[in-house]
Parts: structure tokens; sequence; C-alpha cells
């Protein structure tokens, strides 16, 4: 893992972006906006106790686990948010209602409330821009030298919400291209698993910020993966789904290049965009 320095943020904090694995040529750049649980010193503790930190609404429980594995077995670059979602929502775009969340899932974040707009302009300059701006780096570095690339972000959701028990162990979001979420979910599929069709979420130009921004706008392909908490939280389920991923994303991959090409048209498009 290498902590990489971020301009902006304050020297003792640590920086907000964590790149894990190496670059072993593959299509993959993995992303994780809400693997992270720290809150900069200058915050406390948010006013919030440790144990309800602990809970999903702090972080996307047991993610850190499989991105870091996947990155390993992929030999991909894996970028990592480092603070909570409760800080702010690095999958949302900067001013939407649920950037800074008042509250979540039933938890009143108390240094959330009546923040100024330089408040919330230095959580963005010290959080939010910074790790969007790493992806942005690391995506454009990948099309200059031409090479194939696939955004693949990760998160994990809670297995029961407002009383209700969600069936899916995984699920794909997607919106406006889906083509390697369908290829990927008849995999999973193949496996026996139950899978969620942009479920328990629907990936939407407003509810998210990452895939919209770094997959659809730059036309490269992309899918959005969301795996169910009880089942990653632990090592063993960490690492089978790691596995998992390890194997039936190259497939994925593969069988996306055999039916639209390795590098879209749109792809070399922006590549000649940003040359
Ligand atoms: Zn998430």
């Amino acid at each position: 893992m290498t902590g990489e320095a971020v301009t902006g943020t304050n020297a003792k904090e640590p920086p907000c972006v964590a790149v894990y694995g190496t670059d072993g040529g593959g299509p993959f750049v993995l992303v994780s906006d809400h693997a992270g649980r720290a809150v900069p010193s200058y915050l406390g503790d948010l006013g919030v106790s440790a144990a309800e930190r602990a809970r999903h609404i702090g972080w996307d429980i047991g993610i850190d686990g499989v991105g870091r594995a996947l990155a390993q077995k992929l030999q991909a670059v894996l970028i990592e948010q480092v603070y909570s979602r409760l800080v702010i929502d690095c999958n949302r775009a900067p001013g939407h209602p649920t950037s800074i969340v008042k509250i979540s899932d039933g938890t009143s974040v108390p240094a959330n409330q009546d923040l100024t707009m330089e408040q919330r302009a230095y959580r963005e300059n010290t959080i939010l821009h910074p790790y969007h701006a790493r992806i942005t780096q690391e995506l454009d570095a990948r099309l200059k030298a031409g090479r194939p690339t696939v955004v693949v972000a990760l998160h994990s959701f809670t297995p029961e919400f407002g009383g209700v028990k969600r069936p899916w162990q995984v699920g794909l979001l997607h919106n406006h291209d889906k083509r390697l979420a369908i290829l990927l979910m008849d995999l999973l599929r193949k496996e026996g698993l139950t899978v969620g069709d942009n479920e328990p979420y629907a990936l939407t130009d407003t509810s998210d910020y990452t895939i919209p921004t770094h997959g659809e706008k730059r036309c490269l392909p992309h899918v959005e993966i969301e795996i169910r908490q009880d089942l990653i939280a632990h090592v063993a389920g960490q690492e089978e789904w790691a596995t998992r991923l390890a194997r039936l994303l190259p497939e994925a991959w593969a069988c996306f290049c055999q039916i639209y090409g390795t590098i879209t048209d749109e792809q070399a498009d922006a590549e000649g965009a940003i040359a």
C-alpha cells in the first residue's frame, strides 16, 4: 500500500487516498469510495459513537478486504478513499443533498449540522476532489498509453434495510452503458448466485458520482459491484469473493472484447480527446 500525499490535506492528517496492488498490464482499475472509516482529527468523533461509526453508515463493511485481495489477484491498481462516508460521501457530486449527511439510517451526525459553505468546501477540497483527481490521473495515464481500461467500482450493502431482508448476494449496478454489467451478471448467475440487476440500488445520474464521472463521461467500460456485507464481514468471505471476481471479471472482459472489440470507438475518441 502507498498512502499518497495529497495537496490541500492538513499535513497532520492521513492522506485521503490509499493505493493498493500493482499494475500488471491488465485492463482493470479498481476504485472503492466507501472503503475507509477515518475521521480527520479536527472533526473529533463527529459526535457519533465508535459503535455507530463502525456500522454500515460509516463505511462499506468488508469491501476493503475484498478490494485489496482482488487487486493482488488481478495485478491491478486499487484506489481507496480513506475517510468515512460520514465525513463526505465520495460517491456523491459536491453539493448533493446526501454528500454530507445530517442523519444516516436513524443516526444523527452532530458534526454535519449547519455547515457553512466554507466548511463544506474544505471537506470537498481535502477529501472528495483529491480522491477523484487521483482516479483521473490513473485513467489519463492509461488512455494516453492507448491501453484498454475498465473501471470497476466496489461497494457493499446491508443484508437488511428497513426491516426487509435483501435476497441478493451480489448486485450489479449500471445506467447508460450496461454492456459489461450484463456479461458479468450472466457469469455470476451461472455460479448459482442470486444477482441483483440494479439492486439493491439503481445507478443513476444523480445518486452516484464515481461511475458517471469516470466511466460514463469518459466512455470507458465499467461496472459497479455491490456485495452483501454478511458474506464479506470476515477474511474468509473476502478471500472467496476476491477469488470469484478475479476469475469472472477477466472472463466477462474477454466476452466484452469478443462482442465489442478491445477498445471501443468511444474509448478511442476519448483517448484522442485527452492526447
Ligand atoms: Zn458504497
